[in-house]
């Protein structure tokens, strides 16, 4: 497999082409952006940890049946991905309330939600990702039909119950998250982009110490540390 130009770059990714076209190369920045880019960084080493974290939880969700994109990992930092079409949205899970949702609705932060909630975000950085209901996606054909929204739900739903275990198991509340899709030449809605403290709200069980990107966003410190610990985390038995 070889390496060629440049396809898109993103925040925190680059993708490549390669010399099959429904393959591409994904490599993880050391870049930190937050509040859609306005605030910018870079902790060498960030990108090759989002990748290894990133590529563990993949392998976790297989087990479970989820497809992904992922096709192996090819060195520190790059992974092997399947060509898909991005669905436009960002599905987001929350256990616990924080950021934009305790800004929006008011509710205390750090409540424990009833359930886990669901929300979907239009991907488009000039509309700085705005939040949209079921009706929205549907009349601005984000998703084919009703069934694949329910679709997104479900994977949601299914990816939350599957990483919010494990994590409990490693002494970390998983507060929230936020998932892509994509569809790829068969049709098939996989996984896509990645999951990893970028994307993810990890908050340590006992002292509620934030250990994700909010420790840049909100100027902690010791962001590759809290990266790292999650790593560390992930990998014990
Ligand atoms: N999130 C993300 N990318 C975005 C927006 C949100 O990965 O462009 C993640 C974020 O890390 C958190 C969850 O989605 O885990 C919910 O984010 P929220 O809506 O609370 O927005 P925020 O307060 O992070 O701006």
């Amino acid at each position: 497999m070889e390496k060629k130009e440049l396809l898109y770059e993103g925040k925190g990714k680059r993708l490549f082409k390669t010399d099959d076209e429904n393959l591409l190369v994904s490599e993880f920045k050391d870049d930190l952006t937050a509040f859609n880019a306005q605030k910018r960084g870079n902790e060498e080493g960030k990108g090759a940890l989002n990748c290894k974290i990133s590529t563990q939880l993949f392998h976790l969700l297989e087990k479970t049946g989820i497809k992904t994109h992922l096709v192996k990992t090819l060195d520190d930092s790059s992974q092997l991905i399947k060509k898909v079409q991005i669905i436009p949205l960002e599905v987001v899970v929350r256990n616990i309330a924080t950021g934009s949702l305790t800004k929006r609705l008011g509710i205390e932060d750090g409540k424990k939600l009833p359930f886990a909630l669901v929300e979907f975000y239009y991907k488009d950085d000039d509309l700085n990702d705005p939040l949209v209901n079921d009706e929205h996606c549907l009349m601005m054909d984000l998703v084919k039909s009703e069934t694949d929204l329910e679709e997104l739900k479900r994977l949601g739903r299914e990816i939350n119950s599957t990483l919010k275990g494990f994590f409990e198991k490693r002494g970390l509340n998983l507060v929230d998250f936020k998932v892509e899709f994509g569809i790829d030449k068969e049709g098939n809605i996989l996984l896509a982009d990645e999951i990893s403290p970028d994307s993810c709200r990890f908050w340590d069980a006992e002292t509620n110490e934030k250990l994700d990107k909010d420790r840049f966003r909100q100027g902690l410190g010791d962001v590759k540390v809290a990266y790292e610990e999650i790593l560390r985390r992930i990998l014990e038995k």
